[in-house]
């Protein structure tokens, strides 16, 4: 049994903060409308070559993600479903998330992500100020989110993730705590949050170099994810990951495919499998992706991953997990020392058998991870 990944690097316009390779179907390929739908069509046609590879095989969890999948039309959307329901077999209560962006939601393409079987939005607000939203190249309003959200509960979607990105340049903490508060009036089942990381190649990047933005202070960013646990924490959302979110029972079923090592499937351009311990990543051109697909050299790279890079990997992974994970003799052998070193650093506390980042270590995990590599 596997988890499912589909991959769509479409977005209509680029983000400024965005360093993840798509195509943006307002400006590439010419400006030409026709260009533009021939290349989706293409993608879509290369997909379901790739995903026949893997015809028979029992899906835990499937999750179209992106790029923005909903740019995708409804007829592009139900006909990707049914491929999906012709090809494999889904285990019973299955759970399948679409990425759905405001501004390329409406009610027929909400109709169709049902009808293929969502049962899961996960919706790229960020946050809840238009001034914000403008400054980082998003292409919706805080209005449009909230349409798309209200009509997406009219419809009975009723497990819907709220995607926040926090330490925006020019966000006060004021600014933090509003999009929180009406985060929680709107009650979405989960809210994953993350800090704005400004990537080289981006927009945002050129801008902080020619002193156009300044990053958000490092003491400010840590209040906000504070605060973000706090108020979270009080109106029920169990902190359940280090940037998720959910109220009881909604925890993502997909993303813990990934936290608890288990085997996936990732189809697409740039996507990455883990099957039998090897870990093969496609190429993530989009056109190399649509003339190889159909070869071996589609896959980019294989990596094996056993010995110590394995346990070093299943420990980074499960210490994601706000429960922490159990230490085995086998970790035990091969990182005694790094934990001891973790835990007398405050960074990570042991209790028996098991262990897990300490407050302290949450705010610094990227540094508790590198200790293990
Ligand atoms: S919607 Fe997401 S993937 Fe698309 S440009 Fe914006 S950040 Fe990147």
């Amino acid at each position: 049994m596997v988890g499912l990944y589909i991959h769509i690097p479409f977005c209509l316009r680029k983000c400024f903060y965005c360093s993840f390779k798509t195509t943006t179907l307002l400006s590439d390929y010419s400006n030409k409308k026709n260009d533009k739908e021939k290349k989706v069509k293409q993608y879509l046609k290369a997909l379901r070559n790739e995903l026949g590879k893997y015809k028979g095989k029992v899906l835990r969890s499937i999750y179209i993600g992106g790029g923005t999948p909903t740019v995708l039309s409804s007829f592009q959307i139900e006909s990707l479903f049914q491929f999906c329901f012709n090809n494999f077999s889904f285990k019973k209560n299955i759970e399948i998330t679409v990425e759905a962006n405001p501004g390329t939601l409406n009610r027929q393409k909400l109709k169709s992500l049902k009808k293929g079987g969502v049962n899961r939005l996960s919706i790229g607000l960020q946050t809840f100020d238009d001034r914000l939203l403008k400054s980082i190249g998003r292409i919706h309003t805080e209005k449009q989110f909230l349409d798309n959200f209200y009509l997406a509960r009219k419809l009975g979607f009723d497990n819907i993730n709220v995607d926040l990105i926090f330490a925006l340049p020019g966000q006060r903490m004021c600014d933090w705590e509003k999009t929180l508060k009406k985060i929680i009036n709107i009650k979405p089942e989960h809210v994953s949050l993350y800090s704005l990381s400004i990537d080289c190649g981006t927009r945002m990047y050129s801008d902080l170099k020619s002193g156009k933005i300044k990053a958000c202070d490092e003491d400010l960013e840590a209040d906000m994810y504070e605060y973000a646990i706090k108020i979270l924490t009080e109106k029920g959302y169990q902190h359940y990951e280090i940037s998720n979110f959910a109220l009881p029972y909604k925890s993502s079923k997909h993303n813990q495919v990934y936290w608890d090592n288990r085997q996936y499937l990732g189809i697409g351009a740039g996507a990455v499998s883990f099957l039998h311990g090897i870990r093969s990543t496609n190429v993530e051109d989009i056109d190399e992706y649509i003339d190889k697909v159909n070869t071996d050299e589609v896959c980019l790279k294989k990596e094996k991953l056993a010995g110590k890079k394995s346990i070093a990997e299943k420990i980074i992974l499960g210490l994601r997990m706000r429960k922490g994970i159990k230490v085995s003799k086998q970790i035990e052998k091969n990182f005694e020392g790094t934990i001891e070193k973790l835990v007398h650093r405050g960074l990570l506390e042991r209790k028996k058998k098991k262990m897990r980042l300490t407050y302290k270590g949450l705010l610094l995990a990227n540094q508790v991870f590198i200790e293990f590599l």
